[in-house]
């Protein structure tokens, strides 16, 4: 047993079955035994890779298209250039690197990144310096300026509740013991009004996912944007409403048991879009239909950027440089899971690279 796996059989001993969403909480973020508290991830020797580990033309792209927004917004000066969950800053990094094409944005540019692991934050601080950084344990202390924000893989990362269909009511999926060890139960259901629109397309049995902390976390970026300006870029793997059990535990690039070794895995469900264009739109933003990473970058260019890389590499380099590109856009690969929203003022024009709603 995990440290944690023995701190959380004496809490549901003591107190009774927890939902998903504090296991969830708990496993990732507990300050001493949390899996993002105590260690970096990513990468090939971590337990997962992500789109600005794999290339820099992801972290380009999104700085171009940030760059024509700005551009498209009247170059406002300074401005807030924000990112939820940075993970080792590679993002960040690149994004910084691409805007220095456009005069003026980068010298305009006060970077704020909200990262609760301590151990991340020392990450990211090596990572972006010299750079001066700011850091939030959420977006609610980020300053009141026109917002530019990036979020990728940082969604499916929050707490989610499970609950299933039984009849016209929901039974939440718990963390109770059997036997002294972690195990997955039903609470009573019990009717859900915050479920109601989901009596029309789910059955008895289906399961259903609920993120209780994303679309508050929208409402806060989003009245930014409405009021200052801006643009957020939402990247993660996921669907516009989510059916079934998405909730998946990582080690060592496979999955394995979410209840097996808390702490020790990383843990996400995948991001349900609508309510974060739901409570964009409701703050008085607009947002964009949700677009395939895929379709997203090769809108942005990244296939030129490619082959203009490519130009400068040989041998194996050139390889991993092609099966980069490969990874990130083709439909088979990172393209078509990973969707992409964009949310921007009512009076400002559709972001480059995104479907219009
Ligand atoms: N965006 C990065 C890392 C994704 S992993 C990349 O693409 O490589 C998720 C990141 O979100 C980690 O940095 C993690 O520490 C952070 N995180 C998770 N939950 C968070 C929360 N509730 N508030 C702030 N940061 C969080």
């Amino acid at each position: 047993m995990t440290p944690l796996a023995a701190a959380l059989a004496r809490r549901i001993a003591a107190g009774g079955p927890i939902g998903i969403d504090t296991y969830m909480a708990e496993c990732l973020m507990h300050p001493d035994h949390g899996y993002y508290a105590t260690r970096d991830p990513f990468g090939r020797g971590g337990d997962f890779i992500t789109a600005p580990e794999i290339s820099q033309m992801f972290g380009e792209m999104l700085g171009l298209c940030l760059a024509q927004v700005w551009l498209d917004q009247g170059q406002p000066a300074p401005f807030v250039l924000a990112e939820c969950g940075p993970g080792r800053g590679t993002l960040m990094a690149d994004v910084l690197r691409a805007i220095r094409a456009v005069p003026g944005m980068a010298e305009a540019a006060e970077v704020h990144l909200v990262e609760t692991s301590a151990t991340l934050r020392e990450r990211q601080r090596a990572t972006l310096a010299p750079r001066a950084v700011t850091w939030h344990e959420s977006v609610a202390t980020l300053p009141r300026a026109p917002l530019f924000l990036l979020a990728n893989e940082f969604f499916d990362a929050l707490p989610i509740r499970q609950f299933i269909r039984q009849g016209p009511a929901w039974a939440e999926r718990q963390v109770g013991l059997k036997e002294g060890r972690l195990s997955f139960g039903l609470a009573p259901p019990a009717p859900l009004e915050a479920l109601q629109h989901r009596h029309g397309d789910t059955r008895d049995g289906d399961v259903v996912e609920t993120c209780p902390t994303a679309a508050p976390i929208m409402t806060e970026i989003a009245a930014r944007i409405a009021a200052q300006g801006g643009v957020a870029l939402i990247v993660d793997y996921g669907h516009w409403r989510s059916l079934g059990d998405t909730f998946q535990a990582v080690k060592d690039h496979q999955p394995c048991d979410p209840l097996a070794a808390p702490g020790e895995a990383d843990l996400t469900a995948h991001v349900d879009f609508e309510p974060l264009a739901q409570a964009a739109r409701a703050a008085g933003a607009q947002a964009s239909a949700m677009t395939a990473q895929g379709v997203l970058l090769e809108r942005l260019g990244i296939t030129a950027r490619a082959e203009a890389l490519a130009r400068r590499l040989d041998g194996t380099a050139l390889q991993a440089h092609i099966a980069a590109h490969r990874r990130l856009t083709h439909p088979e690969e990172m393209g078509q899971v990973f969707q992409s929203l964009a949310v921007y003022p009512a009076t400002a024009p559709l972001p480059p690279g995104f479907d219009a709603d």
